[in-house]
């Protein structure tokens, strides 16, 4: 008998390209083999996004693009856009069964019953009513030296922009002992980083108990051998306390690298948006942090055009950028969610204006980015190498330092999972290049 297809179809952040993997293995599990999208399948499983401005509309064109011309397929639905909206998803004729962001587990359960009695389900429970985190083990990413752990699901701060926390619930934390095995799962299939992600990954622990932190979570697999770097997702910055940074500084494994979401370079701003701290507890932040690890790289999201944002609350949101010197930017210009106490605002902004102000965060960034990496010419830094060919042939690599900055460098021989030393002669908006130490081969990057 022909083995059951199954094809895959990822919208959003890097969380859902995580539950995706998780997914999949759970079909491959039950001995389906996983196609490419949208090639012909039995299964179709398009894991949503409501995120982005634009994420619904991209979810409902690749709900369409797996119904057309597979009356016969089961089309599932799943993330986000599933949990906010489960009625609206059911309603698209050929979708066969909507589960929100709980419940995945028995999703192969649940295709194959659709199979028996082919019928459309919808199963989103209440969110609000999840309280564990739910175990979708991830056991395979391919060809990657790092891979994502999620350890944390869920939100309960509620920023006044923000869908997540109606689409993810309360923030729930995945137990240690889970983490500690998956970790050397990791390690074991040859990944050389973990990187620690989760919706509100500062909030890790506090639903424990005992409660936990962040700080023991890297505690706890900075032992695993075969592991060579541990790296935080986002942390906001009322979460970076001293014992985190402590952690930070003193295990070698531990990568000085924090992204702490700004959002709004204004007090007002903030206060609208319903951000728990102040620009100055923002900053002692970071002093903090530089104070005690100088080469730490520190990055950033921030949204630009939020309701009622002023020419002069911008201004200062770009003064404060500049100080803060993030090593880079992530800029979002602000799109009203639906649902969202910040849709309703009277105030909004023109799209043009929005669009000015994120070209000039976003050169701002470049600017930034180019000042921090320069910093780094004439000294020898190590490098994780990820993949060869970047330049279509086989002895440019590419790689990232410890703080999360690109390298390039040319390699005779080697592996992706190599660390390396490199010592830096150049350095871009992207990032930097040089010389691996031990393999000098002549070959210098203009
Ligand atoms: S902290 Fe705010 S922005 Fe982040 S997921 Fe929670 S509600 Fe959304």
């Amino acid at each position: 008998m022909p083995k059951k297809t199954a094809a895959f179809h990822t919208l959003g952040c890097k969380l859902n390209q995580y539950d995706t993997q998780s997914l999949m293995e759970l079909f491959r599990e039950r001995g389906y083999t996983i196609v490419d999208f949208p090639q012909r399948a039995d299964v179709y499983v398009i894991n949503t996004c409501t995120v982005t401005g634009t994420g619904e509309k991209k979810s409902r064109q690749a709900i369409n693009r797996a119904i057309r011309g597979n009356e016969e397929s089961i089309v599932v639905v799943t993330g986000c856009y599933a949990q906010t909206a489960p009625g609206e998803v059911a309603g698209i004729e050929g979708v066969d069964l909507v589960i929100g962001t709980q419940d995945r587990a028995q999703i192969v359960d649940l295709v194959e019953e659709i199979a028996a009695v082919h019928g459309p389900r919808i199963l989103v429970d209440d969110i609000f009513k999840a309280r564990e985190f739910e175990e979708l083990p991830v056991k395979e990413f391919s060809g990657r030296t790092r891979a994502a752990m999620k350890i944390q699901e869920g939100c309960n701060q509620f920023c006044s922009y923000c869908k997540i926390p109606y689409a993810r619930g309360p923030s729930r934390s995945r137990s240690m002992k889970a983490i500690i095995d998956e970790a050397q799962r990791l390690a074991d299939q040859g990944f050389r980083e973990i990187v620690l992600t989760g919706i509100h990954l500062g909030f890790y622990g506090r639903d424990l108990e005992p409660p936990s932190n962040l700080a023991e979570v890297i505690r706890a697999i900075h032992g695993i051998e075969g592991l060579a770097r541990i790296r935080l997702g986002s942390v906001d910055a009322p979460e970076i306390d001293d014992e985190l940074i402590g952690v930070l500084r003193d295990y070698p494994k531990a990568c000085p690298h924090l992204h702490i979401p700004l959002q709004a370079g204004h007090d007002v701003v903030l206060k609208r948006m319903r951000r728990p701290y102040t620009l100055e507890e923002y900053r002692r932040v970071v002093e903090k942090v530089r104070e005690n690890i100088p080469d730490a790289a520190i990055t950033t999201d921030i949204i630009v055009g939020f309701p009622g944002e002023t020419d002069a609350q911008f201004k200062n949101a770009l003064q404060f950028v500049e100080e803060m010197a993030f090593s880079r930017l992530h800029v979002f210009r602000y799109s009203p969610r639906r649902g969202t106490p910040a849709a309703g605002f009277p105030d909004q902004i023109p799209t043009k204006v929005k669009n000015e102000r994120s070209q000039q965060m976003i050169e701002l960034g470049k600017k930034l980015s180019r000042g921090f990496h320069q910093r780094f010419i004439g000294r020898e830094i190590e490098v994780l190498w990820e993949e060869a060919g970047i330049d279509g042939q086989g002895d440019l690599w590419q790689g990232h330092t410890p703080n999360y900055v690109m390298v390039k460098a040319y390699r005779v021989t080697g592996s992706p999972g190599d660390l390396e030393t490199v010592s830096i002669t150049g350095a871009g908006e992207e990032g930097i290049w040089g010389t691996v130490v031990e393999q000098l081969n002549g070959k210098d990057i203009e």
